[in-house]
């Protein structure tokens, strides 16, 4: 009987693991908790932190439930938030309490911070002045509270001096509220007079904004023609209303200059989340979103599920970009689900880009979106001209990868005492080394892929498992010495070259590679931007978003490298990544040149880019994707089953295929090899399931899962809705 129970209801909650439902857990008299509330439960031999959840309570034993340990002093998840997880977990089939874990990755931002130990000047004077004491009676005029060690450093004396006036009676300690992350930024503070067409679209946002209602909008126009400019303006129109806003971005480790763009707009920075961002700083950000003192976050995918509780804008910039999908645990676009999540929302949402993925388009041609467009760049700043070289006619000098046409050109901008940047997609020196005795090549030993040499590190390297060895001076097959031989070319072997060719040019090689991480990686872009250096030559890292005055010349080393694989979506995301490395040259009217080498002058994505004739590109590209019945015109869904041996990997997706439902508008593919057959000792294969664009994806698979052989020993199943690669 509940009234002889020391607990007075249960709660729903949602805890942080691949659990299906909430589980069910007494409220101790006493204890008041709301659904959102964060808690502290046991589970199992641990405690961990989970959510209240939604929905009631079947009748219970309360006798047999164990008993929330903890309310935690935070705010509580918003409803829409809630909704969202559940939505999340359904589309991806991801269990809920997965999707909850990505909300609650910040522990200890669920206490509040606390307070710290601080001065403030009283009335009493100190009984002698000296010039040290002097400075700090100066600094702490105002009245404002301080703490010892920001007065000692502020007044530059040594914190003696403050201990010395304390023991007088001249400061008396004050508690002070912990420090905002990032001041309040201020819509009015440097407004942009924009140009018409940017007027135009600014005006849009900012009533979409005004309304307060769902909506999307795409902003396509092409780099440099100022869409950060007038989505500055939605966010403006957001703050005008004392609301919050997300901006994503896709490389958020690299957008120092954003964050900077952003302050000369508004007189602050917006609080920064990505996976570099320290521990502290992480609870901090999360803790403030929730309690609404942060209003602008720029972040990378996960911000999604930052605990926002009056969101009322998100901007997803380069909306196009493929490192907005997680293909980890819980798979998902965030694009997507920014979408999805300004629709529970009800506020609108603005994907830019200058090269919009097809998807948008088509959503935009078929009137789901709205489009704002920005046609020309900024001021006199032109794009650049657009060449290809056709390495048939015009090949390298034996042994090199550069052509003399772009040597020429880059001599030129030497010359000039421009900058010069050379893109390819490819880290280290080699893809691919072999004996040219035996034949011999290195492969990883655990995945189905070849091994990378990096020459500055001495090593061959997986790019899948970051499994690395020694290059070795013998082939390890045939015994031979010193006939191992680098086929093709990696940035650090473009680099070589180009120091053989122009020994003088101050060059830089850029990847993710680079030693010192993320910190190193913003200097070198600063650098860069700031005239210290000649010759660039870098992989995608350096093909987004970044502003170099004085580059007038980009060479795309191997324009062909991203269509060789059979991906559908090969073109298109090709056409993208040229289209925003080329973009690179010219930001600021000096004349500019793009040179693509290429074995295919006449490929539809060549001559797109070169004739800048973007429309005839996609509509090409959305007539093909209509052809074959591919996103967004049908559904894909792949179901990748890993496993430790072969046989079980294909067995186990081969009992999953015939446990496939009867559906008109749904039919399985394979089982076949997954693109990568083999990662990190893990066999892999693929099911894709295609169909109509109304078709119930989730349910078949649904039923495919649960029909299907249980798992069993090494086997794991993943399921990934609208699939990157297909
Ligand atoms: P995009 O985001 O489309 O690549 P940006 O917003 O970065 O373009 O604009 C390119 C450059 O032009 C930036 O340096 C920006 O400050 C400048 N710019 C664009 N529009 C304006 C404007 N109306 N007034 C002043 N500067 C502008
Ligand atoms: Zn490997």
């Amino acid at each position: 009987m509940i009234e002889d129970s020391p607990f007075v209801a249960a709660a729903p909650v949602l805890v942080p693991m691949p659990a299906e439902r909430p589980y069910t857990y007494a409220v101790p008299a006493g204890m008041r908790v709301v659904p959102g509330s964060i808690v502290r439960v046991p589970l199992g031999p641990r405690q961990v932190a989970g959510i209240v959840w939604d929905g009631v309570v079947e009748k219970v034993d309360a006798k047999k439930l164990r008993p929330i340990e903890q309310v935690f002093d935070c705010p509580p998840i918003d409803r829409a938030m809630r909704r969202f997880v559940d939505w999340i977990a359904q589309y991806t089939l991801s269990p809920p309490g997965m999707v909850a874990r990505m909300l609650l990755r910040a522990p200890e931002a669920f206490d509040p911070e606390p307070w710290i130990e601080g001065l403030q000047r009283t009335l009493a004077k100190p009984d002698r002045m000296t010039g040290a004491r002097m400075r700090v009676l100066e600094t702490a005029e105002g009245g404002l509270a301080w703490t010892r060690s920001g007065l000692a450093h502020a007044a530059g004396v040594s914190s003696t001096v403050i201990d010395g006036l304390k023991a007088q009676g001249v400061f008396e300690t004050v508690m002070i509220p912990p420090r905002p992350v990032v001041a309040a930024p201020d819509p009015g503070y440097a407004q942009p007079s924009l140009m018409p067409d940017q007027s135009d679209a600014a005006a849009m946002l900012r009533s979409n904004v005004a309304a307060g209602t769902f909506g999307v909008t795409l902003l396509d126009g092409v780099t440099g023609s100022g869409k950060t400019e007038v989505y500055f303006e939605a966010v403006a129109a957001a703050l005008d209303r004392g609301k919050q806003v997300l901006i994503l971005l896709p490389e958020i480790a690299l957008t120092h200059a954003f964050l900077e763009r952003f302050q000369e707009r508004f007189g602050a920075k917006p609080a920064e989340w990505h996976s570099d961002l320290p521990p502290r700083m992480r609870e901090r950000v999360w803790r403030q979103v929730a309690e609404g003192g942060v209003r602008v976050v720029a972040g990378a995918r996960s911000a999604l599920f930052l605990p926002f509780r009056e969101l009322a804008l998100i901007v997803v910039d380069e909306e196009h970009d493929p490192a907005y999908k997680q293909e980890d645990r819980v798979f998902y676009n965030a694009r997507d689900m920014a979408v999805v999540r300004g629709h529970i929302g009800g506020f609108p949402v603005v994907l830019a880009s200058a090269t919009p993925s097809v998807e948008s388009r088509v959503n935009a041609s078929q009137g789901r979106y709205s489009r704002a467009v920005l046609s020309a760049r900024f001021a006199e700043a032109a794009l650049p001209d657009l060449k290809t070289i056709d390495m048939r006619r015009a090949p390298p000098a034996r042994g090199g990868f550069l052509s003399p046409v772009l040597l020429g050109h880059m001599r030129q901008t030497l010359e000039k005492k421009e900058q010069s940047l050379l893109f390819l997609n490819r880290r280290g020196y080699a893809p691919l080394t072999l004996c040219r005795v035996c034949g011999h090549r290195f492969g990883c030993p655990v995945c189905s892929a070849w091994l990378v040499e990096h020459r500055f590190r001495g090593q061959l390297v997986c790019h899948h498992c970051g499994h690395n060895e020694r290059r070795p001076e013998a082939c390890p097959e045939c015994g031979t010495l010193d006939h191992l031989v680098a086929c093709g070319p990696g940035v650090e072997r473009i680099a070589e070259e180009v120091v053989a060719h122009f020994p003088d040019a101050r060059t830089i090689v850029l990847s993710s590679d680079l030693m010192g991480g993320v910190r190193r990686l913003r200097l070198e872009l600063e650098a860069i931007a700031n005239g210290e250096a000649d010759i660039v030559i870098g992989t995608q890292l350096v093909a987004k978003g970044h502003n170099f005055p004085n580059m007038t010349l980009v060479g795309v080393v191997d324009a062909d490298l991203g269509l060789a694989n059979g991906d559908p979506r090969a073109a298109e995301r090709t056409f993208q990544l040229l289209s925003q490395v080329t973009g690179r040259a010219g930001r600021t009217g000096k004349k500019s040149l793009g040179l693509l080498q290429t074995f295919q002058p006449d490929h539809p994505v060549m001559r797109a880019i070169v004739s800048g004739d973007a429309e005839a590109f996609y509509e090409r590209e959305i007539a093909e994707r209509e052809r074959a019945a591919l996103p967004p015109f049908g559904r894909l869904a792949g179901v990748i089953v890993s496993a430790a041996t072969r046989a079980e990997a294909e067995g186990h997706a081969r009992g999953l295929r015939r446990a496939a439902p009867q559906a008109s508008d749904l039919f399985v593919l394979g089982p076949a090899e997954a693109p990568l057959s083999l990662i990190g000792g893990r066999h892999r294969f693929r099911l894709l399931i295609q169909g109509e664009r109304r078709a119930d994806m989730q349910g078949f698979i649904r039923v495919m899962l649960a029909e299907g052989p249980k798992l069993r020993g090494s086997v794991r199943v993943q399921v990934d809705i609208d699939p990157q690669s297909f």
